[in-house]
């Protein structure tokens, strides 16, 4: 088979929200990536893309798969779906793979509880991979931060986690800084949810012992930079990772796709990916 030539072997992937920064980027990794193929790509009802040709959207040139806002039947001839969209999107997107019975990678960020609850619910049927962060870099990070925050405790060493990305991001903090934050509170034996000091403002009073605290800064481009700072008396550690291209994710995204294809129906990380989850 000749390059760029697909088999009828590949897995036939659908983009969702294939307009946006990452939708882009996913399709032209699935172009680059053997043993994936576009089946499909989605945007809202109503969006100006609806029609164009999703390869042209992305800067590939024609791929012969025009964007639609109708996503049951795309789904029904589909293995798997990636999704970086937005909360809303991404429940009903979830649903749509549950009775599909297909895979369904899920990079989109700021779900509410509830949220989680329905995404989890419909992991009954689909196989999920769902991460707040798809690559490889920030996964291995995760797994650092677990052990630095099991080996220096919570009476020598406070964890605070910085993150920057571009101005256009509408949630904070991040979800990789929120997954930075579990690994640090599974390292501490901790709930985060209980231990967390999600912004400062005024007189706030002293640090409390154990918390683990966010800063968010936005601005410009930056793709995404997050710090993880174990702060002690007269010593300092600090562990980052810094994105320089959406490619990092999407080709993350992919890989789970292809992963997922022979898993069984059930709620994935990227840790389970990338078999860094003992
Ligand atoms: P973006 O450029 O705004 O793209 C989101 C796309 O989804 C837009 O094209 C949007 O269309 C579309 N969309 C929203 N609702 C939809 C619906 N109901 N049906 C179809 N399409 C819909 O944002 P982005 O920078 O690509 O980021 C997207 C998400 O991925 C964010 O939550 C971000 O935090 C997350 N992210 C995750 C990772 C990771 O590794 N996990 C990495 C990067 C980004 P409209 O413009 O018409 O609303």
């Amino acid at each position: 088979m000749s390059e760029g030539e697909s088999s009828t072997s590949d897995m036939r992937l659908v983009v969702v929200g294939a307009g946006g920064r990452m939708g882009q980027a996913l399709i032209r990794t699935i172009q680059e990536t053997d043993g994936a193929r576009l089946c499909g790509a989605i945007e809202r009802p109503g969006s100006p893309l609806i029609g164009r040709d999703a390869g042209e959207v992305a800067g590939v040139g024609p791929l012969g798969i025009a964007i639609s806002d109708d996503p049951l039947p795309v789904f029904a001839a589909a293995e798997g779906v990636l999704d970086f969209t937005s909360p809303a999107a991404t429940v009903e997107f979830a649903m749509l793979s549950a009775q599909a019975r297909i895979v369904h990678v899920i990079g989109t960020t700021g779900c509410s509880a509830a949220d989680d609850e329905k995404i989890r619910a419909a992991a009954r049927h689909a196989t999920i991979v769902k991460s707040g962060n798809m690559s490889l870099g920030v996964n291995l990070l995760s797994v650092l931060v677990e052990k630095a925050a099991k080996a220096l405790g919570p009476e020598d060493f406070d964890i605070e986690i910085l993150e920057m990305h571009h101005k256009h991001k509408v949630d904070a903090p991040s979800g990789t800084a929120l997954l930075l934050g579990e690994a640090a509170a599974r390292g501490r034996g901790i709930d985060l949810a209980k231990q967390s000091v999600r912004v400062r403002d005024g007189h706030t009073g002293p640090r409390e012992n154990g918390t683990i605290g966010f800063a968010t800064l936005r601005g410009g481009s930056v793709v995404g930079d997050h710090s993880v700072i174990l702060a002690g008396t007269g010593e300092r550690i600090t562990l980052s990772h810094h994105a320089e291209d959406r490619t990092i994710f999407a080709r993350g995204a992919v890989k789970a796709a292809l992963w997922a294809r022979s898993a069984k129906p059930g709620l994935y990380s990227m840790l389970d990916v990338l078999g860094l989850n003992d």
